[in-house]
């Protein structure tokens, strides 16, 4: 889910930065969204058994991915072509550096309530926005990158957020919760998104 006029996050070193050569690292770069019309977004995500090295190089490499897009507040794994029950979110404030991440195994929503209506778009539907009304608070349990069960309450654009990222791991994108009217009147840009050419 991508934030507006948000400054980037550049998780990069500076251009000047002197770089150390660690051979025995593997480089980590972002990895290649998918956009609305991969099939790959309607499927469900599979849970993840166990969190091996494997788990935790996705898990950076998709930080690395969101934060690159300059606008990005939350990503799923489903989004990177990547089928397993996995998502971030970092609705931190750019001048807090005391913000950790959500980064969340095989996340659930344990009870929602009450109403809310915000302005929802999506890495993966660029330049798509719309209101979606979701529930305003959500608890959510999952597990973390230090594989430790965690339990979040959620409100407000975080809660949203997750709401967003669990949907793709189970295929459905934000569109889908507008009315039929309102995604009719998308229908030209989500074509155009579907039919444009991308790298892979
Ligand atoms: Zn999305």
């Amino acid at each position: 889910m991508p934030r507006r006029k948000r400054k980037p996050k550049d998780p990069q070193p500076a251009a000047d930065a002197v770089v150390e050569e660690e051979p025995c690292l593997r480089q980590t770069a972002p990895l290649q969204l998918r956009y609305y019309g991969d099939p790959v977004l309607r499927k469900k995500a599979e849970p993840v058994e166990e969190i091996t090295a494997a788990e935790l190089q996705l898990a950076e490499e998709m930080l690395i991915t969101m934060y690159a897009t300059g606008n990005g507040i939350g990503l799923a794994a489903t989004q990177v072509g990547v089928l397993k029950r996995f998502l971030i979110v970092d609705v931190g404030e750019d001048d807090d550096e005391a913000y950790e991440p959500v980064m969340l195994f095989n996340p659930e929503i344990l009870s929602a309530e009450g109403e809310a209506v915000a302005e929802e778009g999506c890495l993966s539907i660029p330049d798509v926005t719309a209101d979606v009304k979701r529930p305003e608070k959500v608890v959510v349990e999952g597990i973390n990158v230090a594989r430790e069960r965690v339990r979040i309450e959620a409100d407000g654009l975080l809660a949203r957020a997750l709401q967003h990222e669990i949907d793709h791991l189970n295929g459905v994108l934000f569109i889908d919760r507008l009315s039929g009217l309102k995604r009719q009147l998308l229908s030209s840009q989500l074509r155009q998104i579907q039919l444009a050419e991308r790298p892979r």
